[in-house]
């Protein structure tokens, strides 16, 4: 296959305005405003956000965060756990940073003012999601985990708005990086909307910039992932200069409300923690489908599951199978789960009485843009945080409750680095490379490809079908008309675009990346990550580098 061909520079207009700070934070979920509350201390941040803070991945978790908080539990049954789920790929030293500093940073949280529910003695009470063998999901209001966390986190921020150290921006959509002469990062491009004096594109300096943008939902046609989850932070990282990794392995959730053919975009998730209270899956004739094919039958980690969904119901014809929690009774349902219950009843399904359909679909980018364990991405000054990042901790497939505790854990890793020296400012320099921007209606399209042909089963063939459509909606479908539109959706070809090659590259299923034409797991090929850049002349070139020889605690990890 041939590599996508992708721009270096989207087309902006010249900046109108210019702005300065030591560190530049993009994106207002867990991992932008753990790392601008924390970065403070290493000198003045501005700390950005495409639409308004609250708006995030963050605010729409129900589960909770996982910790291994509960004496009877450790870091090492976290870390096995984690290593499980990520079949293989995960690397080892971020799962152990991930499970050792988690509990600490969660109890932090909590005193921040995150209203985790406690047990009588004020204990955190935690609950169990799938994959993990011990309880250790931190949850609040029931469903609404992220919410709070978000409502905590904001009102710190609003708390030291009075600390001249730190500025926030609403409605700034930032559409690249800078680079200086010598390549390292110094800055971004930004539009905003409605700041005054600085409205429209402008350029804000800053001595380290950090990505925290999320992840890449809309990629695909139906997501759990908000509107704002068009994948810029990895797309503009590549622009950049930067690694990406692992873009292949998509988590689809299995249990995601189905509202008919026709719904598009963000879906209403059912939480992991509804069949961890005994909640069960059913074909459409009735039968539990997950008896039988994996040891903890419903809470099996999340490809299992969505991969026995997918062959449900094409075995029985459907475009659905059924989430059936009527034996967990009206009271337990509407005390447990509030969010999800209303929204099942918005629907017309009410769980306490209803089988409720459901089918897997986008919900995690276990890859992003390749860091190491302080977020440092392979372009100096560049860093990345939170679900836009590839640290290494997830592998092929996230375990239930780990994201949220990555963007907490490794945004404090960051504001450290940041603390312990920031280099002088660079000025940026003009990157090569004409510039180039797709119409807004490439998106539908790149949606489709992306559904049909990379989605939760791929082949050779779909997957070069999808990489050309995607390569001559490249070509066609431009503009030159600047819009915050036409900036995602030419963000949205270029991920679609690298995970497509990535895909295609990797002949193997593992995790979320199932190939009908390699149905087997393929450690002697494939046990390491997929990189891929951007060389200067926008063509991606993808190289493999394989995990050091495994020194595994238990056998099939
Ligand atoms: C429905 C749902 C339920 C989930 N449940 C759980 C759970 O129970 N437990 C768990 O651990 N994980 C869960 N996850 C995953 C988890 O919520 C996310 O992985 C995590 O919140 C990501 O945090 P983040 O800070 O990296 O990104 P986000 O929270 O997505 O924040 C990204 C921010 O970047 C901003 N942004 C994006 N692009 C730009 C741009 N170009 N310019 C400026 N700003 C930009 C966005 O507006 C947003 O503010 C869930 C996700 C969803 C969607």
């Amino acid at each position: 296959m041939t590599p996508p061909r992708l721009a270096r520079r989207l087309l902006t207009p010249d900046p109108g305005w210019t702005t300065q700070a030591d560190v530049i934070v993009v994106g207002s979920g867990i991992a932008g405003l753990t790392t601008a509350l924390e970065a403070r201390r290493a000198g003045r941040v501005l700390l950005v956000t495409k639409t308004t803070l609250q708006e995030s991945s963050t605010f729409w978790a129900q589960g909770g965060i996982a910790a291994a908080l509960d004496p009877g539990d450790s870091p090492d049954a976290h870390l096995r756990d984690t290593l499980v789920a990520g079949v293989g790929v995960c690397d080892d030293e971020a799962v152990r940073v991930l499970v050792t500093e988690g509990p600490k940073r969660v109890r932090e949280l909590a005193a921040l003012g995150a209203e985790f529910e406690r047990t009588d003695s004020g204990e955190i009470a935690l609950t169990r999601e799938g994959g993990h063998l011990h309880d250790r999901i931190a949850h609040a209001g029931g469903d609404a985990t992220g919410r709070e966390i978000s409502r905590a986190l904001i009102e710190a921020l609003h708390a030291v708005r009075a600390d001249p150290n730190i500025e926030v921006i609403e409605h700034a959509l930032v559409v690249d990086v800078l680079n200086a002469a010598d390549g390292r990062a110094c800055g971004v491009t930004l539009h905003v909307i409605g700041e005054g004096q600085r409205d429209g594109v402008g350029a804000a300096l800053g001595r380290a910039v950090v990505l925290a943008t999320g992840g890449i939902g809309q990629v695909y046609a139906s997501t759990t992932n908000p509107a704002v989850a068009t994948g810029d932070g990895v797309a503009a990282a590549l622009r950049a200069g930067a690694e990406v990794a692992d873009l292949e392995f998509v988590q689809f959730h299995p249990t995601v409300m189905w509202l008919g053919r026709s719904a598009k975009g963000q879906q209403p998730l059912i939480s992991e923690a509804v069949r961890g209270e005994g909640a069960v899956l059913r074909d459409v004739e009735g039968r539990r489908f997950m008896v039988g094919r994996h040891e903890l039958a419903e809470l099996a980690p999340r490809d299992v599951v969505s991969k026995a969904a997918v062959q449900a119901m094409a075995e029985t014809g459907a475009e659905h199978v059924w989430l059936d929690a009527r034996h967990l009774g009206a009271e337990f349902l509407e005390h447990r789960f509030p969010t999800i219950v209303a929204r099942c009843r918005e629907a017309g399904f009410d769980p306490a009485t209803d089988l409720v359909p459901v089918t897997p679909a986008q919900h995690y980018a276990s890859g992003g843009v390749r860091t190491d364990l302080h977020g440092r991405t392979s372009v100096p000054g560049l860093y990345a945080c939170g679900e836009v990042a590839c640290t290494g901790v997830h592998g092929a497939n996230r375990l239930a409750s780990n994201s949220l505790l990555e963007g907490l854990v490794f945004g404090h890793r960051i504001a450290a680095e940041l603390a312990a020296g920031l280099p002088d400012q660079a000025d940026p320099a003009e990157r090569d490379g004409s510039p180039a921007l797709l119409s807004n209606d490439a998106r539908f399209y790149v949606q489709g490809a992306m559904t049909t042909e990379a989605g939760v089963v791929r082949s050779g063939t779909s997957l070069a079908a999808a990489a050309e459509r995607l390569a001559r909606l490249g070509a066609e479908r431009v503009t030159d008309e600047a819009s915050t539109e036409a900036w995602e959706t030419t963000n949205l070809h270029a991920v679609a675009a690298t995970l497509v090659a990535h895909a295609a590259l990797r002949e193997e299923s593992r995790g979320g990346h199932w190939r009908a034409d390699f149905p087997e797991r393929d450690d002697a090929h494939w046990r390491g990550h997929l990189l891929s850049r951007l060389d200067p002349d926008g063509v991606l070139t993808t190289r493999y580098q394989p995990l050091p020889a495994a020194d595994r605690p238990a056998e099939g990890l």
